[in-house]
């Protein structure tokens, strides 16, 4: 068009270490490496380089290890709406016809917006969790109706078709990678793919750092709490594992402070503490 074009704008006070993920820097700083780069230069710059940005990331890995948190954050360190999110099973409607529908909607706002102002300075994310559930469906037609299929190539179509929008980025996410058709991860389509995987000793500690901080900060966390004594006891947990268990520590802290006397229950709420004991009964469970 003849409009300016406007660059998608960094936010100026984003720190990684604001965004509440822990041990998972390098692949934060791969995704925008390699996904948002050219979208943060003039894009000036990018027309002359012939090439088109980044529309498709693709994070895969384990059940519970932060891809969702992660890719709530990337809305807020770029200029963004609020994400959209949606899951494979939630778009494959059993009304034929309406699955397509559903696709076509997400992408509604960041169309109708791209109409009006010519470019891409706000940046328009579609979260797809599960993907392979839809995914995995394309070619089996054994339930007569092919609504996988039909899901797939809309969500194609509105990816790499015709009418290009530089505004929008998707970003799927998996647990089986394995189960994505291939046709999916060509340039154009969810080209950047990056494994999130189960958090390490160094990540798992910076993981229960982050979760224990305010009752720290409210001195709830007893002296004799060691995170790293915890982050090296807590081999293959997932960050979601981690939560769990701090979450039943405290369930156990809270149980010292209740006490039932024949047929009532009482709360004795001074002094509450989660301390080593809580966590290492937490660990057997
Ligand atoms: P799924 O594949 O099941 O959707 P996921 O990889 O998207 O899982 P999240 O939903 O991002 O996982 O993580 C679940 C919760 O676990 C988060 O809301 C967060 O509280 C905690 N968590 C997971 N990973 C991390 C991490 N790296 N740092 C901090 N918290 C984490």
């Amino acid at each position: 068009g003849s409009r300016p074009r406007v660059n998608a704008i960094l936010q100026p006070n984003f720190k990684f270490s604001d965004t509440g993920i822990g041990g998972l820097d390098e692949q934060f700083s791969t995704i925008f490496r390699r996904a948002f780069a050219s979208r943060i230069f003039p894009p000036a710059d990018i027309e002359k380089l012939n090439i088109q940005h980044v529309k498709g990331l693709l994070l895969y890995g384990p059940p519970g290890t932060g891809k969702t948190l992660i890719a709530r954050q990337i809305g807020k360190m770029l200029n963004s709406v609020e994400p959209k999110i949606v899951n494979g099973p939630e778009m494959l409607s059993k009304y034929v016809g309406s699955s397509e529908e559903n696709i076509r909607n997400l992408f509604k706002d960041a169309e109708a917006e791209y109409k009006e102002k010519g470019d891409e300075s706000q940046l328009h994310i579609i979260i797809f969790d599960e993907l392979d559930a839809v995914f995995k469906q394309r070619g089996s037609r054994g339930d007569g109706t092919g609504v996988g299929d039909n899901v797939v190539n809309q969500l194609l179509a509105k990816m790499d078709g015709v009418e290009q929008l530089n505004n929008i980025l998707v970003i799927g996410m998996t647990n089986r990678r394995d189960l994505i058709d291939s046709a999916l991860l060509r340039p154009g389509r969810f080209e950047v793919q990056l494994e999130i995987p189960l958090p390490d000793e160094h990540g798992r500690k910076q993981i229960f750092t982050i979760h224990t901080a305010k009752m720290a900060k409210e001195k709830m966390l007893g002296p004799d709490v060691s995170l790293e004594e915890l982050a090296s006891k807590t081999k293959n947990f997932t960050g979601a594992e981690i939560q769990g268990l701090i979450r039943s520590a405290v369930s156990f802290a809270l149980d010292s402070h209740v006490k039932t006397d024949s047929d009532k229950i009482k709360v004795d709420n001074t002094d509450i503490k989660v301390t080593r004991v809580h966590f290492m009964r937490a660990l057997d469970e």
